[in-house]
């Protein structure tokens, strides 16, 4: 994709080499990375990095993630579903968030696992009650989402919470765009790769409920925290994700979120016998 060179982007990131995790404002037009305070607080904290030398890092840690159901009016087609009237909401634990390049993890003997591309919304500040037209004034920015669903079990329980729970079932990243940086969101322009043949597109604009409204309709139930994340819901085209796919989410002019899949497998179970995955995996935490 060909990044928008005015695009300033607030991320983690970790400098191999160093050994050295930090906040980060990437400038896409310099290809530097500024040390920040946090995501929250841009303010610069030291000299600039090469971004070459970085790699992404997971970012946020949400006190919760909210799922929005059958937000696409032809992915509700799909599912052979009606219409909703309000949003469908539903909670993902927020331990199933991974970052960028981490494994999807498919547990054993769960039937069948999707993926489901989304435009996630990362919350600015405390919100409750809010308005529709106050909403984005509560929002940091956008990122690329991974609504990974075991169908099946989705199905069978009626209720969502386990289908959508399992652990490194929510990849977030690779950073985010900040509201003020792209404030026409409609324009957001989602694409899903399946080891790289695209299978999902959809502009943020075609959303049954839009960002503004789903902000404000969560916070009239919950209260919203800094770092929370609203997965807006999924465009037509999901699909089944087995081991060793590579699955990519890409949000034009954000970026492109890249997992690949795995199994459970003893490695796994055993985070101390250091795989290059598993260091990943420890150094990856916020
Ligand atoms: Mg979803």
């Amino acid at each position: 994709m060909t990044l928008n060179k005015i695009m300033k982007y607030l991320g983690k990131f970790f400098h191999s080499r160093k050994k050295l995790k930090f906040f980060g404002l990437y400038d896409s037009e310099e290809n530097l990375v500024y040390p920040i305070e946090s995501i929250f607080y841009p303010s610069k904290t030291g000299s600039p990095y090469n971004f070459n030398q970085l790699h992404p890092i997971l970012c946020i840690n949400p006190s919760k993630i909210i799922g929005i159901g059958k937000n696409y009016r032809a992915h509700v087609k799909e599912m052979n579903s009606e219409v909703p009237t309000e949003p469908i909401m539903f909670l993902k634990a927020s331990n199933s968030i991974i970052g960028p390049e981490e494994k999807i993890i498919l547990p054993n003997d769960i039937g069948m696992v999707e993926y489901e591309g989304e435009i996630g919304v990362i919350i600015k500040k405390e919100a409750e009650n809010i308005s529709e037209e106050a909403a984005m004034d509560y929002v940091l920015g956008y990122t690329c989402t991974n609504d990974v669903t075991a169908r099946d079990l989705q199905k069978k329980d009626g209720q969502w919470v386990r289908a959508k729970s399992f652990r490194t079932f929510c990849p977030v990243g690779p950073w985010i765009l900040p509201v003020e940086q792209f404030p026409k969101y409609q324009n957001l322009a989602l694409t899903t790769y399946v080891n790289d043949k695209p299978v999902q597109g959809a502009r943020a604009g075609s959303m049954i409920f839009s960002i503004p409204y789903l902000v404000s309709f969560i916070s009239r139930v919950m209260t919203l925290y800094p770092g929370d994340i609203i997965l807006t819901g999924t465009p037509n085209g999901v699909g089944p994700i087995k081991r060793n796919y590579k699955i990519a989410i890409e949000i034009e002019p954000i970026g492109t979120l890249i997992n690949r899949v795995g199994g459970e497998s003893t490695a796994i179970k055993q985070p101390l016998t250091a795989t290059k995955d598993n260091q990943r995996r420890l150094e990856n935490q916020p």
